[in-house]
């Protein structure tokens, strides 16, 4: 009993495009239609919109909630 499965990817999440984090340029995974984004590298969060169902573009900088 053989399955071909490929090891090199986890299942849990399925990646669909990637972008540029633009402040630092690392590559950040998205999902279809994900609607924001943390980059794994500087910790930035943007806010992703798809320009085509296939192609998506940092709209915006996810604002922290910094604490008074
Ligand atoms: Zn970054």
């Amino acid at each position: 009993m053989t399955e071909n499965e490929p090891q090199k990817y986890a299942r849990s999440k399925e990646i669909y495009q990637r972008i540029r984090c633009m402040r630092c340029t690392h590559r950040i995974d998205l999902e279809k239609d994900q609607k924001e984004a943390y980059c794994p590298a500087c910790g930035l969060g943007w806010v992703i919109t798809w320009v085509t169902p296939d192609i998506p573009m940092v709209l915006r900088r996810i604002m922290p909630n910094i604490p008074k």
